[in-house]
């Protein structure tokens, strides 16, 4: 299971596959990206 983290809002939601949408915000998938990804490049 991965952590996928909305660059947009913030929003993070764990699934095997990338979000369609942000819940949130309402964000394309393109916007989601893996957490452990945005933490090492933070
Ligand atoms: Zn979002």
């Amino acid at each position: 299971m991965a952590v996928w983290k909305c660059s947009a809002c913030g929003e993070t939601k764990e699934g095997r596959c990338r979000p369609n949408t942000c819940e949130k915000c309402g964000a394309p998938k393109e916007s989601f990206v893996k957490a452990e990804e945005a933490t090492k490049k933070a």
